[in-house]
């Protein structure tokens, strides 16, 4: 009998030799890792075909037997092909290679009689088959019947002759040995998930019986997988929930109200007034709130925290607000500034500018409770700012914050902080139920009314005097203009010269005295940036030329124009944020999206998602479908897996659906995994997610 952590060269056909290179190339150490090592495809070795049989229907590769014949090479230069009869007794199939056609004719004998695999097509009304795995018959062939799994081998061991082969007999030895095997869910769970027990999956899905067997194998390992990652996030939750106190917010007040009637001048939307609501409850459980809330942009999310700021200002906490740029950490400050201190609130500016004397002025106002409503960036963070009684943390924009940052405002105060946590980044919500599965969702699904749908066109580079006309008539009608250029790490010195070009060449074709350009980029000074943000807040330019800075929040309601330059080179979620920059006013709003002739075919997908749809969330499954969930903005940062050995969070929303509802239906009856009825869940999700060292790994 093995051990799960048993070493795997001492497997049939490994050995030190191989077991080094499987513990290289593909992080193979144990048994285990053997047995989760899932074939990536298998061949249905069933049933032998005769020739005559073939028909048109046949959708997938099949088995023949029969004798190879004599090759013969047709066509010219890349048209070139190699061609071989294959018959049986009851007819005939031709065989054709594009590639490797030297190698087929030294390794494969005319005249021999083979087992052949592969995929019968029509062409020119005949079948053939193309690039067939043919394997010669001999007497001492073993036969493989049945359904057979392929395993995906690198390069690198294919060539210290590894095959998929030797991956099956070392597995067939870990059944034919038996290992200690724990099934980790309860019989309930099992029984009403109608779940194969997770033995019969791994036997299963090595070696198959029949494919019903094997789909529901494979549906129990990705039931596991999406179920731990959800027991883990609501474990933590339910644990924080069950420990940490959280601030009473108990009234609504003096403040609250008089902002309500007296500054609003507009209705809120419903989505808006939802979401208040339900951080209003939040707040009043005694529990610390973890709400995330998620609004397409220009969805009005601003408001929503300036009214929790307010919940918290009005039961004698203080609030704070944390921006990821100095630029919007400046411009909510602005827009926040005068209508609270209309109220008699005073709020104040912290970021890395900030002149030491007046920092110190902050700190001291923090520490004695005078400064109510802070805004800031990073700099919030630093130790040196405490706070009298911090009640509220709202963080703009999260994607740009680690897990990290989050928790790090916890330390500021005895009890911890309600999180108010904003972003404008869609995800859909499969994805937001793992990667923000630890907090409460609110969603803003409604724009304020009036808002147009922004016009988006696709130009090409050569079609800059277009533009310029089209600008020129925009900024004639007193509207603004954004130009983004891409600022990409790799490349980052060919990008300044390409933005500072652009400059150049739009200031030859806008003019001074009649026109006047903002240029805003990362390598700017603090102060720099400031300075020409605020002039084209004010209106004193026209044309604003940056860099993705102004990706994030920037409200200029004024602009109606978003130009981005070498739209090929962003990804959707970033074009669609730029986008949301303009269509922010009352006016008709556009967007035109310039590349080069030359697109790739996933540039040319996200370029007309962006012209077709309007729709945060939309975009993001496309982008999700495109570019898979681990590069997801954000995503990074969060330390929950994405990618899964089998599950997939984009085709398995409804087994990511039902795990979480048993997950919460376990953790209701048992919010600690006290029971010994789910001792085994307990262990296993500490193993899964533990951090421990294993010694196995090193060396
Ligand atoms: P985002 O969700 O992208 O952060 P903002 O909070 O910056 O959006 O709001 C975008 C604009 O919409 C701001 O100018 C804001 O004043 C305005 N706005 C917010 N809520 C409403 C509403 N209910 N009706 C009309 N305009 C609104
Ligand atoms: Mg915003």
């Amino acid at each position: 009998m093995l051990r799960l952590d048993d070493d795997i060269c001492y497997l049939k056909g490994i050995g030190e030799k191989r077991a080094k290179l499987l513990k290289e190339e593909l992080k193979l150490f144990t048994v285990e890792d053997l047995l989760y090592y899932f074939p990536y495809k298998y061949v249905d070795k069933t049933k032998i075909y005769r020739i005559s049989d073939i028909h048109s229907s046949l959708s997938s590769s099949i088995q023949l037997k029969g004798r190879l014949g004599h090759f013969s090479e047709v066509g010219m230069g890349r048209g070139k092909r190699l061609t071989a009869s294959f018959s049986d007794y009851t007819g005939q199939i031709e065989l054709v290679w594009f590639k490797g056609i030297n190698w087929v004719k030294k390794t494969l004998k005319p005249g021999a009689e083979y087992l052949l695999y592969g995929k019968p097509t029509l062409f020119n009304h005949r079948f053939n088959i193309s690039h067939p795995e043919l394997e010669l018959l001999g007497e001492n062939t073993e036969k493989e019947t049945g359904i057979q799994p392929v395993y995906a081998i690198p390069d690198k061991l294919k060539k210290q002759f590894i095959t998929s082969k030797q991956i099956q007999i070392a597995i067939k030895d870990c059944f034919a040995k038996g290992f200690d095997f724990q099934e980790s869910f309860p019989q309930s769970v099992l029984e009403k998930q109608s779940l194969v027990s997770g033995f019969e999956a791994l036997k299963q899905l090595h070696q198959p019986d029949t494919e019903e067997q094997r789909l529901a194998s494979e549906y129990r390992i990705k039931f596991e997988e999406l179920f731990y990652i959800q027991l883990k996030l609501l474990l933590q939750k339910s644990t924080r929930k069950a420990r940490y106190r959280g601030h009473i917010f108990a009234k609504i007040g003096q403040y609250f109200n008089q902002y309500y009637k007296e500054q609003l001048s507009f209705e809120l939307t419903n989505a808006q007034k939802r979401v208040i609501k339900e951080i209003r409850s939040d707040v009043n459980t005694g529990r610390q709130m973890n709400r995330l809330v998620q609004g397409d942009v220009g969805s009005g999310k601003t408001l929503v925290a300036l009214f929790a700021m307010l919940m918290a200002v009005d039961n004698q906490s203080q609030a704070a607000m944390m921006a990821p740029t100095e630029v919007l950490a400046q411009q909510h400050y602005e827009s926040l500034k005068e209508g609270l201190e209309k109220i008699g609130i005073k709020p104040y500016l912290l970021t890395g500018s900030t002149k030491t004397k007046e920092r110190k002025e902050i700190h001291q106002g923090l520490l004695d409770g005078s400064i109510s409503i802070l805004i800031g960036t990073h700099a919030l963070i630093e130790d040196t700012v405490q706070f009298n009684n911090l009640g509220l943390v709202v963080i703009d924009e999260q994607h740009r914050f680690g897990v990290a940052q989050r928790a790090s405002f916890w330390k500021k105060n005895s009890i911890p902080p309600h999180i108010l946590i904003m972003t404008a980044t869609p995800i859909p919500r499969t994805l937001s139920m793992t990667l923000y599965g630890d907090l409460d969702v609110s969603i803003i699904d409604e724009l304020p009314p009036g808002r147009k749908p922004i016009v988006t066109t696709h130009l090409y580079d050569n079609q800059q005097p277009r533009i310029n006309k089209f600008m020129r008539e925009q900024i004639a009608k007193g509207r603004q203009v954004y130009v983004v250029y891409p600022l990409i790490k790799e490349s980052e010195k060919l990008d300044y010269k390409a933005l500072e070009e652009g400059f150049w060449t739009l200031s030859e074709d806008f003019p001074v005295p009649d026109y006047a350009i903002s240029i805003v980029h990362g390598q700017a000074k603090a102060a720099d940036k400031e300075i020409e943000m605020q002039r084209f807040i004010k209106q004193q330019t026209q044309i604003l030329v940056a860099t993705t800075v102004i990706e994030v929040g920037v409200n200029v309601p004024n602009a109606t124009v978003m130009i981005i330059e070498s739209a090929e080179r962003f990804g959707l979620s970033q074009l669609h944020q730029l986008r949301g920059r303009v269509g922010r006013g009352a006016e008709q709003s556009y967007c035109i999206l310039k590349t080069s002739h030359k697109l790739s075919k996933d540039s040319r997908t996200r370029i007309e998602a962006m012209v077709n749809s309007n729709d945060g969330f939309k975009l993001a499954e496309i982008d999700l479908k495109l570019r898979g969930p681990g590069s997801i903005e954000g995503t990074q940062q969060s330390g929950v897996p994405l990618e899964f050995k089998k599950a997939n969070l984009l085709s398995d929303q409804n087994i990511l659906t039902q795990a979480r509802e048993v997950v919460e239906q376990i953790l209701e009856k048992d919010p600690e995994l006290k029971l010994s009825e789910h001792s085994a869940l307990k262990a296993t999700l500490k193993q899964r997610y533990s951090s421990k060292i294993n010694w196995s790994r090193i060396g």
